[in-house]
This record gives C-alpha cells, structure tokens and sequence, in this order.
C-alpha cells in the first residue's frame, strides 16, 4: 500500500487518475488541487467517501501550504499534474500559465527535494515525482511519417506548450543537479468522461446535444492523436509503480484523426445515441460551421508510444471509435455534471464560456 501526492486531482486527467487508484489500487491518496475554473469536486464524487482518499485546496505556487501537507502525508510517490492546461485560454492569457506551470512546478520540485533529502536512504530509493507534461512540447510535425520519441527536441508554439516545456526541463534538472528521483511523461490529447466543456469534444457534444453550431478551426484538418482518458490513467499508474527514475516515456493512443473527421466521427454517434434532436435541426453534422484558425496552430502531433508499450507493457485498451462511444455515451447520461459548469453553478459563478 503506497501514499500517493496527486496535484491536479480535481481537473480532467487528474480526477480519472484518482478513481483508477482507489478503484485498482490497495494505495492512499491526498489530492492537492485550487479548485481553479478547471477544478470540480463532481469529478472526485465517486471517490469522495473513501477512507483511502483526502483533498485539501491549495494552491502549488504556495510553498509552506504545500510543504505542510506533503510533512502530514509523507508521500512516497508524487503525481504533478496541476497545470494551466488549456490553448486557447494561454494565448488571451500567458501569465497564469506561466505562474502555475513554470513557478509552481518548481515550488513542487523544491517541496519535494526538502522533503526527500530529510528521508531515510531506504525511503529515498523508493521516492518517485512524476510530473505530468503533454506532446504539445515538441511542436508540429512537418512530414506525415514522422512521430515524436522521447528524444525528440522541444519546440514549443503556444504560451500553453512553452509554459509546460519549461517545466519538463526544470524536472530534468532536478533530477540532474540534486538527484531527486523524477520521471517525465508526455502524453498525447486526452478525451473522455469529466472533460471541461471548453474542450473540442466535450463542446461539440454539448452544443449539438443544443442544437448550437460546432465550430471546427479553420480547415480542420488539425491532426491530434486521441488516447482514451482512463487508458492514460493507467499508463501513469503503470510508470510511476514500474518506470526508472530519470527516464521519460511518451504516451499515445495509436489515433491519429483530424480535426473534421473528429467531428464527423461524434456527429454519427449522437445520430444513433440522441436520435430525437433538437428542434430544426434535421442532422448533427449540418451544425458544423468553420472559424477563423487559431494563431500559431500546430497542424500534426502524433507519438511513437514504442517505449512505453516496450519496457512496461502498457497499450491503450479503447480504439477512437470504442473510447469515443464511452464518451458520447457519458455526455448524454450525465448532464447535471456538465450543465452545472455551464451555469456556474459547480463553483457558484457564471463562467461566461463561449458556448
Ligand atoms: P485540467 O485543466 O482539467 O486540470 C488541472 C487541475 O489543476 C484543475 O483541477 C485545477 O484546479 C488544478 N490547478 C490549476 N492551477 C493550480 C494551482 N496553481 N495549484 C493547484 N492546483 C491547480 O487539466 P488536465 O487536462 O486534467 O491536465 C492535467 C495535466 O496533464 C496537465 O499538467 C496537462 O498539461 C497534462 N496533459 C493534458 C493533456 C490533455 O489532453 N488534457 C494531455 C497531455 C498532458
């Protein structure tokens, strides 16, 4: 039975790690999360009366609290995931990103270097912090062939993408200058159950399940490779328990789509699982209408997850077409989760997304 640190826990990933430990694991898990606009104790209900599992809100940029806690629990693993995660929010707004992303990795780092040095040298060897980073630090890839590996350089385009890359490089350093025991993962986009309604999914379920337009950027022909939230789950699980420390593996759900064909793909499933639609509208798909590119859009990401499948025999359990099912399948089944974030209600404001 470990006791496992989860920042972020109350954000998308997070929250699906969360409910994989307690649901899988014998282990303990104390979540520290700020309950920013991406935060929602919804997400951990399912968990919340289990005596294996604790919350406290704090914010990662706030040492002592963060120390404190960290003292009263006594981790032995650590999983960093509390981020600034989305894009677009990053290019109207860098500095939060930079705050939480950059400077509050580093709080954690320094958190968990005070505290590892004071362990036992038994308690040290079996001290892990694995931070939590995305793709989207190598930038686009120019040929249709090409994949990222874990020695891909870093090119960042977005103050999202910039933000995280910093932070996987002062992880690194941790490790190198002081000898924290880390793991670095970088994973593809996610979908599933509990994603924030500002996402490309989780919106364009919503707003067709509205009858509203389902807005694709520009050409949509964006190429992501979808993995299947809870699939990520357990591959994180599966590297913080069985991963080297200073190694990095990229995680990828071997399904490359373009934006449209992601779309389209949701717009034929809500035919079959939402026949009755919203008044006028005749298909799903006649909601979708084109908007103006976002500035400096990546147009493919795509991972040679080889490593990870290799050296600790994880492969994703859910197909695009399966894992998208689920989803659609969640969306539809639970909307008192997802209308309470578009009325504010799940933090007692009115969030003004564009919906
Ligand atoms: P999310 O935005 O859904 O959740 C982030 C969580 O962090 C929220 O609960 C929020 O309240 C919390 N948080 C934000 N700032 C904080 C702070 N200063 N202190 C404490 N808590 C704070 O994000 P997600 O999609 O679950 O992503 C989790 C991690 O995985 C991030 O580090 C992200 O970069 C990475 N990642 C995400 C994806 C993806 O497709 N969503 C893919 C690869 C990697």
């Amino acid at each position: 039975m470990r006791r496992i640190l989860v920042t972020g826990g109350a954000g998308f990933i997070g929250s699906a790690l969360v409910r994989h430990i307690l649901s899988s694991t014998e282990d303990q898990v104390l979540v520290l999360d700020k309950l920013s606009y991406a935060g929602n104790l919804a997400s951990l209900a399912l968990v919340a009366d289990n005596p294996r599992f604790a919350f406290i809100k704090v914010d990662i940029c706030d040492r002592a609290a963060v120390d404190e806690a960290i003292a009263a629990f006594q981790p032995q693993l650590i999983m960093h995931l509390a981020a600034e995660s989305h894009v677009d929010r990053s290019i109207d707004g860098p500095l939060a990103f930079v705050e939480t992303n950059i400077v509050g990795t580093c709080m954690m780092l320094e958190a968990a270097r005070h505290y590892w040095s004071s362990l036992s040298e038994k308690e040290k060897s079996a001290f892990l912090f694995h931070h939590i980073s995305t793709d989207e630090v190598f930038g686009d890839l120019e040929n249709d062939t090409d994949f990222f590996t874990e020695t891909t350089p870093y090119a960042p385009s977005s103050p999202y993408s910039a933000t995280k890359a910093s932070s996987d490089h002062l992880v690194r350093a941790w490790h190198r200058t002081y000898g924290l025991p880390v793991i670095v993962t970088n994973c593809s986009n996610n979908y599933g159950p509990y994603h924030f309604p500002e996402k490309l999914i989780p919106l364009m379920i919503i707003n067709a399940l509205a009858g509203k337009p389902l807005p694709v950027y520009g050409d949509g022909g964006q190429i992501r490779d979808w993995l299947y939230v809870e699939d990520h789950a357990r591959a994180l699980y599966q590297v913080v328990t069985q991963g080297k420390a200073g190694e990095t593996y990229n995680i990828g759900g071997h399904n490359e789509r373009c934006n449209r064909e992601v779309v389209e793909t949701l717009c034929a499933l809500l035919e079959e699982l939402a026949p009755e639609k919203p008044a006028g509208v005749n298909h799903y798909r006649d909601l979708i209408i084109r908007v103006a590119d976002r500035p400096g859009h990546d147009r493919r990401y795509a991972i040679d997850a080889g490593k990870i499948e290799r050296e600790l025999g994880w492969r994703p359990d859910e197909t695009f077409e399966s894992g998208m099912r689920k989803t659609v399948s969640w969306f539809i089944n639970n909307p008192v989760w997802w209308q309470s974030i578009l009325d504010g209600s799940y933090r007692g404001e009115r969030l003004g997304l564009a919906l």
